[in-house]
């Protein structure tokens, strides 16, 4: 046997080398098959609802790309623009300028659907929501770059026309009863604009996008070989584009992040952040500086987001879990609560972080 090998090593290293180039070329062509690795991509950048936007999309010719940003870019403007109470002439704007209270007011059956949503969220969060905290949160000035901190008094009074109590929302139209009301979609306009690029992302032949707009995150499809798309999680205490952690999500999932860290300022070392509990008048103040809510409904991602930030954590865990919506919660000691369904899907990447268990 031994002689026949050394006889014969020149052919048997010839069919050796053969049989592994044939493996090669197999490999090679089944690698292609399965389009291991990423999809071919292109990645744009731009500004929506006043803040920076990113897209990366995957699909197999540039121009699909092309097409599906340009696509994409006018739905953010037109979700924008139709949701806006400062966009003059909006349905919003003449909503909140115009309505008489008492009055049956008509709207465009969208943007009553979503109001009648956002009445469910403000009654199951016992008021931690509320669709018509705008009075409250001009009275702060935050986004109006005239912050400061009111005087008791005049949070007080404005609380008066805050109480969405208030409001009846039927399949006919919306009632305020009370005057000095109005309506801002602040909370869960990227949320809603993120349901509608998901749906546009499905009618095209795009393999797979993660689309940014702000603080709200949405997945589609799949971008290669790896079917789950990482995300990165903003660190509250650190510069924009820095992450704590790392969560898995499938395609068509919605990530929504709300943050102390957002839009603020600070008097005597004290931070005032444009988030506000309906029920003080005063911005959210239970030791919550970030919540992220991933799932498979941008409204609702955006909506919870905002809500679960207000309830803490105890409370803000429990509804998301009640909802069926992964939650990570961060407080200022830089503990990390997740709903339990998160466990093997967060990696914590800031070792600062520590996730309660
Ligand atoms: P961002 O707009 O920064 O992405 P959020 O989704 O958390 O963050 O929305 C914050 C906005 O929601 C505020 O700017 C304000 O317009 C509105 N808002 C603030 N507090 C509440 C609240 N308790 N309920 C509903 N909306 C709120
Ligand atoms: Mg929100």
């Amino acid at each position: 046997m031994i002689r026949f090998l050394a006889r014969h090593r020149h052919l048997i290293t010839g069919i050796v080398v053969v049989g592994l180039i044939i493996l090669f070329v197999y490999m090679a062509i089944k690698t292609k098959d399965l389009k291991i690795g990423t999809y071919n991509n292109k990645t744009y950048s731009g500004i929506a609802f006043g803040t920076a936007i990113k897209k990366t999309i995957f699909a197999e010719e540039d121009e699909v790309c092309d097409k599906v940003d340009y696509d994409i870019d006018k739905i953010l403007k037109s979700v924008d623009e139709k949701l806006s109470y400062r966009e003059h002439g909006s349905e919003i704007d003449i909503l909140n300028n115009s309505y008489a209270a008492g009055g049956i007011y008509t709207l465009s059956p969208d943007i009553l659907m979503y109001l009648q949503k956002e009445m469910d969220i403000y009654k199951e969060t016992k008021g931690a929501f509320s669709p018509c905290i705008l009075p409250l949160s001009k009275l702060w000035g935050i986004e109006d770059g005239e912050a400061r901190v009111p005087k008791e008094s005049e949070i007080e009074a404005v609380l008066e026309h805050t109480n969405a109590d208030n409001i009846v929302v039927t399949d006919e139209g919306m009632t305020f009863n009370d005057v000095n009301m109005a309506i801002d979609f602040g909370a869960v306009g990227k949320g809603i604009a993120a349901d509608e690029v998901l749906s546009e992302l499905s009618k095209s032949s795009v393999k797979g996008a993660v689309i940014s707009v702000g603080g709200t995150i949405a997945t589609y499809g799949v971008k290669g070989s790896d079917t789950m798309w990482h995300i990165g999680i903003q660190d509250p205490r650190a510069e924009d584009g820095n992450v704590f952690a790392v969560l898995d999500v499938n395609g068509g999932t919605v990530i929504s992040t709300s943050g102390d860290y957002e839009k603020y300022f600070e008097v005597d070392g004290k931070r005032y952040h444009h988030i506000f509990d309906p029920g003080t008048g005063y911005p959210a103040d239970n030791g919550v500086i970030s919540v992220t809510i991933a799932t498979n409904n941008g409204f609702l991602s955006d909506a919870l987001s905002t809500a679960c930030f207000v309830m803490g954590v105890d409370k803000g865990l429990e509804y998301a879990e009640i909802k069926g919506v992964d939650a990570i919660i961060v407080t200022s000691d830089k503990n990390v609560y997740i709903t339990k369904d998160l466990r093997k899907r967060l990696h914590i990447k800031n070792t600062e972080y520590k996730l309660v268990k």
